[in-house]
């Protein structure tokens, strides 16, 4: 789990990009019930890349 700007995010299952390289795929933790299609991609602790916009507020507290 990612926290980042009050939002949660999950990192995607996605296997052969792993194998590749250490980058990292984080998708929204709301994506399956809004459609969220805010990400964040990391190389091992640092986060290289965001697209932080999410088409629901905030949840008010973090899931997890
Ligand atoms: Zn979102």
């Amino acid at each position: 789990m990612l926290f980042l700007d009050g939002y949660t995010f999950t990192q995607a299952n996605d296997t052969r990009w792993r194998a590749k390289t250490l980058k990292r795929r984080w998708t929204c933790s709301t994506r399956a019930r809004y459609g969220c299609k805010a990400k964040v991609f990391t190389v091992d602790k640092w986060i290289v890349q965001r697209f932080n916009e999410h088409n629901h507020p905030k949840p008010k507290r973090p899931e997890y």
